[in-house]
């Protein structure tokens, strides 16, 4: 799913849907979720990514346009552009709100696992 590299131990591995974890809290009356994984090694943890609720809603409309696209690509047929289009903005703006999200809020994010907060994957 993800190939990752920790920066502590340098343990390569890919990061199954298994292995990611969720916490939420709420800052300045925003509810966000972060999702994060532990180095399989080290046991050093990492954040993948800061979501609020609006970013949620956008990804669970992407992830239904990717399971589409997947289907009728295994049927050798093609989305139509527009919804390919639409695919490829929401990827695009996930990116970019996550990047926003994460700059304004992780600093004030409660996690704390093992006395330290998930370091940021670069
Ligand atoms: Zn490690």
């Amino acid at each position: 799913m993800l190939e990752v590299k920790c920066d502590k131990c340098g343990a390569d591995f890919e990061l199954d849907v298994t292995d990611l974890i969720e916490a939420t809290d709420v800052i300045d009356g925003v509810k966000l979720t972060a999702t994060y994984f532990t180095c399989r090694e080290c046991k050093e943890t990492y954040l993948v990514q800061l979501d609020d609720e609006q970013s949620l809603k956008k990804l669970e409309e992407e992830k239904r346009l990717r399971k589409r696209h997947r289907f009728l690509a295994k049927n050798n047929k093609v989305m139509h552009q527009k919804q390919t289009n639409k695919m490829n903005q929401l990827i695009k703006e996930l990116i970019h709100t996550r990047t926003l999200l994460k700059d304004k809020y992780w600093a004030s994010f409660d996690l704390n696992i093992d006395g330290k907060k998930p370091q940021e994957l670069n």
